[in-house]
């Protein structure tokens, strides 16, 4: 089977006002910290080495709470800026971490691989927190891909790379970023592809999804699941099956939960339902008979867990929305 493009970027999303974004404002340059000393609402996540990410008109699946977030606040987050770093005032910041916290989440509401110079301070920090044992956990959709020496930096320093996939994604996209994991794999990276699932009625895209299915399960991959949601103004909802529920944190998103947990390749949960030991000693799955992977704490509904009780509330999809503005040390 080949993964086929379904259509054109984002095509069938819903378009918002462009004249609006035009007054909004440029994203704020923020000073880059970790944890809740420096602001941001949990212990597990750092500073994106971005402000902002992608437009509104092309934000991932027509739906990005973050940019919503941002606009709401008056600011384009299109209009992205790298953020400042001082070493020091991070190391402060990684001091007053509880100690048990073992990781930091990279990729909460950015994304770190738009450009060189990006990758390059994303390297430096794993580099750093390294020293006082904590893991980086990236996630990304590699919009462009590091340089060979980031991605030994990144691999020495154990940083893990979830890379997300899924069936609305291009080929060239999803090649991208297969090849990525791979590559980054190679060289000893914990690399894990990280699905955005949904019950699709519409044979390419079903196709695709399985696609990339079988590709986990045949490249022995750990991997996560990540259920997607659609605002009910998005056109994509018409090639989606009928069986779907509304979200209980976001009413006006329609989800299925996830889809594939008897697969065992996707036993890695949101980053919002991982303990402060998270440990991931491998991301071949068949290490996992003699190796285990620590610090897991439960995971996102699944579809069955919805048709049995679809107000089904747990704690990381109330976490997983709490998006605040730092502020700027
Ligand atoms: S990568 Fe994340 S933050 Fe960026 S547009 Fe997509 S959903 Fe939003």
């Amino acid at each position: 089977m080949k993964f086929q493009t379904f259509n054109d970027r984002n095509k069938m999303y819903v378009h918002l006002n462009e004249n609006t974004e035009c007054a909004l404002k440029a994203m704020p340059k923020l000073k880059i910290g970790c944890g809740k000393y420096c602001g941001l609402p949990f212990d597990c996540l750092m500073t994106d080495v971005i402000s902002g990410c992608l437009s509104q008109k092309r934000v991932c699946y027509g739906n990005c709470t973050a940019a919503q977030f941002w606009k709401e606040q008056g600011y384009d987050f299109g209009k992205r800026v790298l953020n400042n770093f001082d070493k020091e005032f991070f190391i402060s910041c990684i001091k007053k971490l509880p100690p048990e916290q073992k990781w930091l989440r990279q990729g909460w509401i950015s994304d770190c691989s738009f450009t060189e110079k990006s990758w390059n301070l994303t390297a430096e920090i794993a580099s750093i927190l390294n020293d006082y044992q904590i893991r980086l956990l990236i996630i990304t959709k590699i919009h462009s891909l590091p340089s060979e020496k980031v991605m030994h930096n990144l691999s020495e320093n154990k940083a893990e790379i979830r890379v997300s996939i899924s069936a609305l994604d291009t080929e060239e996209q999803n090649q991208k970023r297969l090849n990525f994991l791979n590559d980054y794999r190679k060289i000893g990276g914990l690399a894990v592809p990280y699905l955005m699932s949904c019950k699709y009625n519409n044979k390419i895209l079903s196709d695709n999804q399985e696609f990339l299915v079988d590709y986990v399960i045949k490249n022995d991959f750990v991997a996560g699941e990540h259920p997607l949601r659609f605002d009910k103004q998005n056109k994509i909802i018409d090639e989606l099956e009928k069986d779907g529920f509304w979200h209980p944190k976001f009413p006006n998103q329609y989800w299925f939960g996830r889809i594939f947990e008897d697969i065992p390749n996707f036993i890695l949960p949101a980053p919002t339902h991982l303990k402060e030991n998270y440990f991931l000693p491998t991301c071949f799955l068949s290490d996992l008979s003699t190796k285990s992977i620590i610090g897991l704490d439960g995971n996102l509904p699944t579809f069955k867990d919805l048709q049995q009780n679809p107000q089904q509330q747990s704690r990381g999809i109330n976490k997983h929305a709490a998006y605040v503005i730092q502020k700027n040390q």
